[in-house]
């Protein structure tokens, strides 16, 4: 059964196919702190990592990886911060427009 990204509306696998599109695979902090941050950050209701949750690098900066190695690694305190929320869940003034 491959890994589902975890983050909001995406619908990334971890398969051989995602994998050759460049997409890397990473896990939550092992931090409790660090990984409630990336939990808010998903703005999920109720959604709780484990220790196989994982994002995929769709949600990083470029600069956010550590490309050095032979495997792509996060850089250390890195928060996930590319996501395509619905409206809902996005921060946006224009709700004040509406009468
Ligand atoms: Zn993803």
């Amino acid at each position: 059964m491959p890994q589902f990204c975890s983050a909001y509306s995406c619908l990334n696998l971890r398969t051989v196919d995602v994998r050759d599109r460049g997409i890397t695979f990473h896990k939550f902090p092992k931090d409790k702190e660090r990984r409630k941050r990336w939990e808010i950050a998903l703005r999920r209701d109720g959604f709780t990592a484990s220790d196989s949750s994982v994002l995929c690098s769709e949600h990083f900066k470029t600069e956010d990886f550590d490309k050095t190695g032979q495997i792509v690694r996060l850089r250390a305190d890195v928060m996930p911060s590319i996501f395509s929320f619905p409206v809902h869940l996005q921060r946006v003034g224009a709700l004040l427009k509406v009468h």
